[in-house]
């Protein structure tokens, strides 16, 4: 228990000797059976709570694994752009590795739990103005002038690093499951998902390979499009990328397994979120919820997933963006401290029965 993705999955990722095992104890995240949301689709619902992760993301499984290489190559330095979970992952292991991070973002579209994680590492934050995409471009000339260490999706490790939630999935079920529903940005986390079903596959440690649903939000969805968007909207800030840098490898890994990917609008991103929440008691952030809401979607759209196993990845944690969850739910009331008055609020009047939720 909590050796952290380099020790536990030491066999299956590109190390050598020479690799430091450093750790702030990710992976090993729970796989939790729905209750709910589970009977609306005939099937049995897994969610993979990937915001129990050290920073709160997916991140830290593929960040672990760039950032050793990085000490490795002797780097001095992590950059990335960033819709933010990718900042705060790379601010926490630059910081217990003792390497400058640089992270740029997109002014002003960043959701303030994953600002305030960047900052409080200590990293170096450097907010753009426009659209990520072209961060990422700017990211990428930096790296090139510079001895730092490019951790963005597109560093090979990150997505060896990922690959291992994939693992655990088979491990916690004994086979892999019959769907995979999961939200896609820049397509890293579809496309790690899908080598490590295959590799745990051609491996003889699962019968099959799943499914895998991906899902970009409906006003960011260039895949779904064909062409990239060059002003993507979604309330899901972390899957708000208008040219995703796997967008090739979504495709594939819909075609080879049987799935594909779809888009589902925020009033449906915003439904699975609430409903996730308040039915289920998990707080996934918004881009989460896409892997809900395509789930419920492809449900009322007549999928038949009637004796089939089904997992839905949360890829980050919902307190990450307190600014959605507050305009999500009713504000608080206030009361004067008078016992009888809050008693009434809370059971209202005599005779009138509030003790069983609705
Ligand atoms: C990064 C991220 C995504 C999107 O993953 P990609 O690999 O970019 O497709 C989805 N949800 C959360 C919470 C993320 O941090």
């Amino acid at each position: 228990m909590g050796q952290g993705v380099l020790t536990h999955y030491a066999e299956f990722l590109p190390l050598t000797p020479a690799t430091p095992r450093i750790t702030l104890g990710e992976g090993e995240t729970p796989l939790v059976r729905s209750r709910h949301i589970e009977r609306e689709t005939g099937g049995e619902v897994y969610f993979k709570l990937e915001g129990c992760n050290p920073t709160g993301s997916f991140k830290d499984r593929g960040m672990v694994v760039a950032v050793a290489k990085a000490l490795e190559e002797d780097s001095k330095a992590l950059i990335c752009a960033s819709t933010g979970n990718t900042s705060a992952s790379a601010a926490a292991f630059g910081a217990c590795c003792g390497l400058k991070v640089i992270v740029l973002v997109p002014q002003g579209s960043i959701a303030l739990g994953k600002l305030a994680q960047a900052l409080i590492y200590g990293a170096q934050v450097i907010a753009i103005e426009g659209s990520f995409d072209r961060d990422m471009e700017i990211a990428r000339g930096l790296a090139d002038r510079h001895p730092f260490t490019l951790v963005n999706s597109l560093n090979p490790y990150r997505l060896e690093g990922q690959k291992t939630a994939a693992f655990e999935v088979i491990e916690a079920l004994g086979d892999a499951p019959d769907y995979l529903f999961i939200p896609v940005g820049n397509a890293g986390n579809i496309t790690a998902y899908w080598r490590g079903f295959q590799e745990f596959h051609s491996r003889e440690k699962s019968s099959q390979t799943p499914r895998m649903m991906g899902f970009q939000a409906e006003g960011s969805a260039p895949i779904v499009r064909g062409e990239p968007v060059a002003d993507p909207r979604t309330v899901a800030s972390a899957i708000r990328i208008g040219n995703p840098a796997h967008w090739q490898n979504a495709v594939t890994a819909g075609k080879e397994s049987g799935g594909g990917v779809e888009a589902v609008s925020d009033d449906e991103i915003l439904e699975a979120y609430r409903l996730l929440a308040n039915a289920e008691g998990v707080f996934g952030e918004p881009a989460s919820a896409a892997s809900v809401a395509g789930l419920l979607k492809s449900t009322r759209q007549g999928l038949s997933l009637e004796g089939k196993r089904i997992v839905c990845v949360i890829t980050g944690n919902g307190l990450k963006d307190p600014d959605t969850a507050m305009s999500q739910a009713p504000e608080p009331t206030v009361f004067p401290p008078d016992l009888e008055q809050i008693e009434k609020a809370i059971i209202g009047a005599p005779g009138s029965s509030s003790w069983t939720r609705p």
